[in-house]
């Protein structure tokens, strides 16, 4: 880039000689959440997340649904200034257990994200990068020191995909995965939004879900969720629920314990069973959280099976709300 020039995701740029990043400290608004809205059914099941994002994007995926903050261009839509102290303050008065980077990629944010998640590991509030897992090597040891959780889309299982509806590349999204189960603690989940016709074929599902089995193993939770007309994909169907429960059947068949359909209404997919007795240890239903068979240390309490994942005592009451918050107005 040249002095004055902005990269493709638009907030960071040239200035006076150095890349500079134009969000720090601002972003696009703050919502309190569950943590399964993210989604991660294993860590601290029914908490509730602070959630915020900024602008700007390094993907540019055609049916991206929080486009008018990640295809922004308006650095005044970031009304909220934030300092990391500021924030990790706001998520322990609000007692919400984790903060979320999401609604954009925290990748374009990195430097803001790892700040306000120190600021949060001192506060004892965890932080979770809801990513694209589109990113370098080195920056993705940096950036996964701070994460104490992930969900990372794998948006589909092609070349072809990734490129023509995301502008990314699928190679090194899987090299993300791979690192996040060889080298790190952090506990992550993974998310496939499914498209009619661009990411849902059987074939498809068999190769993404093998690939999962044999490198990451059974028990990383797969999650599809489902697809509504968005940004530049106005033109496709809504994704039936039914593709959802073939897909998870599909995942199941290969070997996954954990899989689940996302934004739909379907308790039997959303809620989670114990592989050692089959019994249901968590009942879900969206994001409310219902029956609980778990120990405080997430083991089944019907035959002792540990449940993988962050447990902490008994399951949070947070339910479905989605409550708005400005940081600005707490501070005063
Ligand atoms: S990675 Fe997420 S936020 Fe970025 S363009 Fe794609 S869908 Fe939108």
């Amino acid at each position: 880039m040249h002095e004055g020039q902005r990269g493709l995701c638009f907030v960071r740029g040239v200035e006076a000689g150095e890349v500079k990043l134009f969000t720090y400290g601002r972003s696009s608004g703050f919502c309190v959440d569950p943590i399964e809205k993210k989604p991660l059914n294993h860590f601290l099941p029914g908490t509730s997340v602070l959630s915020f994002g900024t602008a700007g994007c390094n993907l540019a995926c055609k049916f991206c649904q929080n486009w008018d903050m990640s295809k922004s261009r308006e650095m005044d839509t970031l009304a909220d200034r934030a300092t990391p102290e500021m924030l990790a303050a706001a998520a322990q008065r609000l007692k919400c257990a984790s903060v979320a980077f999401t609604y954009n990629d925290p990748v374009v944010f990195m430097e803001y994200a790892m700040d306000v998640a120190d600021a949060c590991r001192e506060a004892g509030v965890k932080s979770v990068a809801v990513t694209a897992g589109y990113i370098n090597a080195a920056p993705r040891v940096e950036f996964y020191k701070h994460m104490d959780a992930a969900n990372v889309d794998l948006k589909g299982f092609t070349e072809r995909f990734y490129k023509k509806i995301c502008g990314a590349e699928l190679g090194a999204v899987l090299e993300t995965l791979e690192y996040l189960k060889r080298e790190t603690s952090v506990w992550f989940e993974i998310t496939t939004l499914l498209i009619p016709d661009e990411n849902d074929s059987d074939a498809e599902l068999d190769q993404m879900t093998r690939w999962i089995m044999d490198k990451l193993g059974p028990d990383v939770p797969l999650h599809f969720t489902a697809f509504h007309p968005d940004w530049k994909m106005m033109d496709k169907a809504h994704t039936p629920p039914a593709t959802l429960t073939r897909a998870r059947n599909i995942a199941r068949a290969n070997g996954l314990h954990y899989v689940y359909t996302g934004n739909v209404h379907d308790s039997a997919g959303s809620s989670t069973y114990c592989v050692g007795c089959g019994k249901r240890v968590i009942e879900r239903d969206w994001y409310e959280l219902g029956e609980w068979q778990l120990d405080a240390a997430g083991k089944c309490l019907h035959c002792g099976t540990r449940l993988p994942g962050v447990f902490d005592g008994a399951a949070g009451n947070w339910g479905a709300k989605r409550m708005p918050v400005r940081l600005a107005a707490m501070a005063r």
